[in-house]
């Protein structure tokens, strides 16, 4: 049984915001906290000059005394603007606690003690520092004006927010009092119809730019997009040198390759968060190498939020059941692997991807899965497209087809390598009309939806891997990563 997923129900969705806060509409701007290790609600509370109880009534928490490492709190920063005349400044990527420090004026132990910071190194992208006002030194301030890059992917205050059920654009924008260009502009999103329940999207404050890159000499630009990653998503960075270099580096312990370009000064890295990758702080680490051989490091903190995709149980008839021996599966894995971890240089992909089939999605990426009653240890690395069978499948994108074959588990089955590491396939399948080797087209039809392999009724599973992680896919429709 395929649970269905709901795209649009009309009707209230789940309001998660206080009543006292929806009455706010003119001014409710919301910023998020990542709690850390070592913190609780005492002391986060009093960082952002709220009390326990207003924190925890803000968050719907009963219990302030269970709180865990890696949980969003949400914070609203206009009551800290209006008791304490403090002001709050958004990290971004290739900020230090120096750099910041100096543009408002303050020591860096100033703005360490203001936000009850031991650690200097754990600032990470995305984290909301108060700036307050009473112990700015107006006498001598020596302040550099800040370099701003080209294009500041997010500025000032934002808050992810999770779409519930029956959600559109349109009305969380107007409870945020923005509108929908602003959300769309912010996220990507290239047709604002396509959002979806449990979708986390930044709704952005309207603060003017303040940025204070500390980078190294030879980074002129960084720019990151989203600020936060999720659980099972994409994230882009985009690197700007002045000379030309060699970059590697490491993130969730896997090694990143980057797409060089402009004679290797622009360099774009695309890095998949695998599902199961718990909320926190991580170091994403880039090594640079410029043609002397002199050698850069650049550490950023890098937080990842929960998913939040929920979990589903699958039942299996018992002619298929076989199909769930761990052999047949590694086999498979193993085929599989071997065609996704290649890179190709060249980008194919331009834009947000499309759909892979006219049909509605039956059962979204991310969700934790029980088979036949068994423990929840898979999950669906894929969405499931409902259609009927001989309907058409399309190539998201423009691609070269590295797979077309007919697997156990997947059924008749096609893989596109889009270049920059990003591959997408298309499982279960009846019809197949490309080879091995072919260049295809975005909207090329490919194939049809059938019910081949491990399934339980016709459907397209449409699955995406970046940089080997299997990555929602839906999340490439609405954003543009090239
Ligand atoms: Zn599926």
């Amino acid at each position: 049984m395929i649970r269905r997923l709901v795209i649009v129900i009309f009707g209230a969705g789940m309001l998660w915001l206080p009543a006292s806060v929806i009455a706010q509409e003119n001014d409710s701007r919301v910023s998020v906290h990542v709690v850390q290790r070592g913190e609780n609600m005492f002391r986060i509370a009093l960082q952002y000059g709220l009390t326990v109880d207003e924190l925890a009534s803000y968050n719907g928490i009963a219990d302030p005394t269970n709180i865990q490492v890696g949980q969003n709190l949400l914070i609203p920063l206009e009551a800290v603007t209006s008791t304490s005349e403090s002001e709050t400044h958004l990290v971004q990527a290739g900020e230090t606690l120096r750099s910041i420090a100096e543009i408002y004026g303050l020591t860096v132990e100033q703005l360490a003690t203001q936000n009850n910071i031991v650690d200097v190194n754990t600032l990470y992208v995305g984290q909301v520092l108060v700036i307050s006002a009473n112990t700015v030194p107006l006498a001598t301030p020596t302040i550099s004006p800040p370099v701003i890059p080209a294009q500041p992917i997010l500025t000032g205050t934002n808050m992810v927010y999770t779409v519930q059920a029956g959600e559109t654009l349109f009305r969380i924008a107007t409870r945020f009092g923005l509108s929908v260009n602003d959300l769309t502009r912010v996220n990507n999103i290239a047709d604002p119809t396509l959002i979806y329940a449990g979708q986390q999207i930044i709704v952005p404050g309207i603060e003017p730019p303040q940025l204070a890159p500390d980078l190294p000499t030879i980074i002129s630009s960084l720019e990151m997009s989203p600020l936060f990653l999720v659980e099972g998503q994409t994230g882009h960075f985009h690197l700007s040198t002045t000379a030309p270099v060699n970059l590697s580096g490491s993130f969730l312990n896997r090694s990143i390759t980057g797409a060089a370009e402009q004679d290797n000064t622009q360099h774009d890295i695309l890095v998949g968060v695998p599902i199961f990758t718990e909320a926190g702080v991580y170091p994403l680490s880039l090594i640079l190498v410029d043609g002397g051989g002199q050698q850069t490091v650049l550490n950023l903190n890098i937080q990842v939020l929960s998913g939040n995709y929920g979990s589903e149980y699958i039942t299996l008839l018992s002619d298929r059941a076989d199909l769930l021996d761990p052999n047949v599966e590694a086999a498979e894995q193993n085929l599989l692997q071997s065609v996704i971890s290649n890179f190709t240089s060249t980008r194919y992909f331009d834009g947000p991807m499309g759909l892979p089939a006219a049909a509605s999605v039956t059962s979204p990426f991310g969700r934790k899965r029980s088979y036949n009653g068994g423990p929840f240890d898979h999950f669906h690395s894929g969405a499931d497209f409902a259609g009927a069978p001989g309907t058409p499948v399309l190539a998201a994108a423009s691609g070269v087809v590295v797979l077309a074959d007919t697997l156990n588990v997947r059924g008749r089955s096609t893989i596109i390598d889009h270049g920059w590491g990003v591959f997408t396939g298309y499982w279960h399948q009846t019809e197949q009309y490309v080879q091995v080797g072919e260049i295809v087209t975005v909207g090329q039809i490919i194939g049809t939806i059938g019910a081949t392999g491990r399934v339980t009724g016709p459907h397209l599973h449409w699955e995406l891997w970046v940089n080997g992680v299997p990555v929602d896919p839906m999340q490439w429709v609405q954003m543009s990563f090239s």
